[in-house]
């Protein structure tokens, strides 16, 4: 063994979930290593939905222009199709209407309308082998380690101790870290060793993630859809589009339950049968990519132990189905970022730490249930139930957070968008353009937006020279962004909302209170 190294803050896993917990640490001035058993980042397009909360994160990161642009070619695509042979379906004079009926299409328009008013964001449709490239762009001034697996680790109240192996190198050595967050998927070695206990309704159909290139532009622009669906005697699978050009991934059931593998589909077998579904018996076709997995839903019972998190699938796997694994993960590490930053900095009682998974094991635990709920019996989307659930699938973050890092005046039903502790800061544009709205103001650190001068900025004072959190304030001085941000929240003149670095409201603030509130938040 080489040498030790010593750190605040170890993350295993360079996936989506990883390298944002690396982003969010950063921003709030933490210490890390990340850990990566593989060279680079996924080859694997997969998630190819970024929800309007994960687009309000990465704005706040800067992130979100790169991602419309990395996501530009495939962003027309959208709705599914059903058939036997993707040209066919494609030339039928009904295709555009196939995808939803009339009805279904201005109940769908009209739903996205409110949820625009609600957020400077909308849905991005980015495959994950661009939004994670685009990530570690961001982070690459920071300490990140691929090809480096994280071998064993022991921990006490100290700290944890983390045996990597350098697998470039072929060496062993040792990193110390107050903390550890382990993003490392679906079969996370660190939760299995922490012993946390897992549930879920599996639906237990496996798939081989076929990932081919072949030029489909001309038959597919103007008809772009987002999924084509293929159930019949012969096969069961899905034909998701990629960048609706020459990228495309094919998911084929298949059945280890009837003794078959992944090596019964060798390239000779898949590629005419590619052939087939496309209905071109000639076209060029070259398999990337093939990645057998499993439709499944595992939830963790809890995602902390002690000084050891787990986020993303290592928290709650889903079917993709909802469009949530990566949305969730990202905005797990978002919500224990600030958590670790405030304990590490002393700002905070370590009890803070314990709200990471009462506020988020409840979210990964819903969507992965409705996930599950998403796979219809033949392991394909239900896209009629889907369709029923599309406003909760968006990702306007309608969930609230009870926690004792939230002061709530009562436990009744949250109501969103209003600026009740608990939810979502309310987004109002600010001006004329269009570009920047309240939720700008957040960046990731304490915000007291307050209606009149009063006495606030004596009291942020305080709060830095007692507690050593700064607040930033912000007093509406602008007449007629103060009457829209009172009518929205309903807040008095002489009332402030102290929001958090996650953009959740803390607690509706009356004069000469901050200090108090702030302290029952940071579980002082
Ligand atoms: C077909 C498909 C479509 C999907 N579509 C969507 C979608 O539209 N929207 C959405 O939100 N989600 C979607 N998902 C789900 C999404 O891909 C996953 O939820 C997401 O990849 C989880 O990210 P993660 O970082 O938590 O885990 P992973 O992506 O599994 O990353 C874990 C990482 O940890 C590393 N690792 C593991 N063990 C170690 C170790 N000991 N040391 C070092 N490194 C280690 C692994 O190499 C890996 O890179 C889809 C999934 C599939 C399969």
């Amino acid at each position: 063994m080489d040498h030790t190294n010593t750190t605040q803050v170890v993350i295993v896993g360079g996936g989506i979930t990883g390298l944002a917990a690396a982003l969010f640490l950063a921003q709030q001035g933490v210490d890390f290593i990340l850990l990566e058993k593989h060279k680079g980042t996924s080859i694997y397009p997969r998630a190819r939905t970024i929800d309007i909360r994960t687009m309000e994160l990465f704005r706040g990161l800067g992130l979100s222009e790169a991602l419309r642009e990395g996501g530009k070619a495939l962003a027309p695509a959208w709705g599914v199709l059903r058939g036997d042979n993707l040209m066919n379906t494609l030339q039928s004079p009904t295709v555009i209407t196939d995808k939803m009926t009339p009805a279904q299409l201005v109940k769908a328009q009209n739903e996205m309308k409110v949820l625009t008013s609600k957020s400077p964001e909308s849905l991005c449709r980015c495959t994950q082998d661009i939004s994670e490239a685009i990530m570690r762009e961001q982070l690459s001034k920071q300490d990140l380690r691929f090809h480096h697996q994280l071998l064993s680790f022991e921990q006490d109240h100290n700290g944890v101790k983390i045996l990597v192996e350098d697998r470039t190198a072929g060496k062993a050595y040792t990193v110390l870290a107050d903390y550890m967050i382990a993003a490392d998927g679906a079969n996370s070695m660190v939760r299995t060793q922490l012993n946390i206990p897992t549930s879920g309704n599996t639906p237990g159909t496996d798939l081989l993630n076929i990932y081919f290139e072949a030029d489909l532009a001309a038959i597919v622009a103007g008809r772009e859809f987002s999924q084509y669906l293929i159930d019949n005697a012969d096969l069961t699978g899905f034909l998701l589009t990629i960048n609706n050009t020459d990228r495309w991934a094919f998911h084929l059931r298949y059945y280890p339950e009837k003794g078959e593998t992944a090596e019964d589909y060798p390239k000779e077998k898949l590629i005419p049968m590619l052939q087939r579904i496309l209905g071109m018996p000639d076209l060029k076709i070259s398999i990337l990519a093939i990645l057998p997995w499993q439709l499944t839903v595992r939830i963790a019972d809890h995602m902390h132990v002690n000084r050891v998190f787990i986020a993303g699938d290592a928290a709650h796997t889903m079917t993709p189905y909802a469009g949530k694994g990566a949305n969730t993960g990202i905005q797990d590490v978002q919500n224990l970022a600030w958590k670790l930053a405030a304990v590490l900095k002393h700002m905070a009682g370590e009890a803070l730490l314990d709200t990471y998974n009462t506020e988020r094991q409840p979210i990964g635990a819903y969507y992965a249930t409705l996930s599950g709920e998403l796979a219809g019996e033949n392991g394909l989307i239900n896209d009629a139930l889907m369709i029923t659930k599309g406003k909760d699938l968006f990702g306007l973050p309608n969930y609230g957070y009870l926690s004792p890092a939230v002061i709530r005046a009562s436990d009744i039903p949250f109501t969103y968008f209003i600026g009740e502790p608990g939810t979502r800061v309310p987004h109002l544009w600010l001006n004329e353009s269009h570009s920047l709205s309240s939720l700008d103001w957040i960046k990731g650190q304490f915000t007291l937006i307050a209606n009149n001068t009063d006495s606030w900025q004596a009291e942020c004072d305080h709060i830095k020279l007692r507690l050593g959190v700064p607040v930033q304030l912000i007093i509406l001085d602008n007449k007629d962004i103060l009457e829209k941000w009172k009518d929205v929240t309903a807040t008095r003149d002489n009332e402030a909302l102290l929001i958090r670095p996650d953009d959740f409201v803390g607690a509706k603030v009356s004069p000469g209170r901050l200090s108090d509130l702030m302290r029952s938040i940071l579980c002082m």
